[in-house]
């Protein structure tokens, strides 16, 4: 079987793992925009609302959005608010340094390269991130679970990237990602081979086994070659 399409996962696949203390970032955004004690109970609020929405999504593999969690909370997301919650995050979104060369040869081999993220961030936020650090052009489709119902392990998802690379069998595509539930199990129960970036403290799961399991991106190719 030849491989046509190698989809990522982002967080902690193509950005190194980060561990993020949401509770200071909500309560640092807020702090920008109202006084100390409106802004601590705000930032309460928003913690909450974001981590019912992500359980919402281990739980019932449903997706949300950032809209959701502001209006949940609250939480006016003004143009201003907005662009202080995603300064704050910018520090953990950084490439890995490896990206661009291993994309770049999966392209040059002819494998279409694909992104497929449990995120409630919007395209927008997501593509401002590739563009800063040039990977825009080495991404053939993406899709971002805010754009659609469903977060990985939902076969959907998995779907849904296929047909943003315009891939129709699974067997043919790898799918690397650092979470072994929702990248490993639910890309392989999509008929996928699934790849996983071992470096992330998440949650351990035993229902599934990947095909190759690295700690560097650039070990993906490799694999890739063998199969
Ligand atoms: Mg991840």
């Amino acid at each position: 079987m030849t491989i046509q399409a190698v989809i990522f996962d982002w967080g902690g696949t193509l950005t190194p793992w980060h561990d993020v203390d949401h509770e200071a970032l909500w309560l640092e955004v807020c702090s920008r925009h109202y006084p100390a004690t409106r802004a601590s109970v705000l930032a309460t609020a928003a913690l909450a609302a974001e981590r019912e929405l992500w359980l919402l999504g281990e739980q019932a593999h449903q997706s949300a959005t950032l809209s959701q969690v502001f209006s949940r909370a609250g939480v006016l997301a003004s143009a201003e608010l907005l662009a202080s919650y995603f300064e704050a995050w910018d520090p953990h979104t950084f490439t890995d340094t490896e990206a661009i060369p291993v994309l770049t040869e999966l392209r040059r081999r002819g494998i279409k390269v694909g992104v497929l993220s449990n995120t409630m961030w919007p395209r927008e936020a997501h593509e401002r991130i590739f563009g800063r650090d040039k990977l825009s052009s080495l991404i053939d489709g993406a899709v971002y679970s805010s754009e659609i119902p469903w977060v990985k392990p939902h076969p959907e998802a998995f779907r849904a990237a296929m047909a943003a690379v315009g891939v129709t069998d699974p067997a043919s595509c790898v799918f690397v990602g650092d979470r072994p539930y929702d990248d490993v199990h639910g890309a392989k129960s999509a008929g996928m081979r699934a790849v996983l970036m071992a470096n992330s403290s998440v949650p351990a799961y035993d229902g599934s086994s990947p095909d190759a399991v690295i700690t560097r991106l650039s070990e993906l190719l490799g694999h890739i070659e063998a199969w």
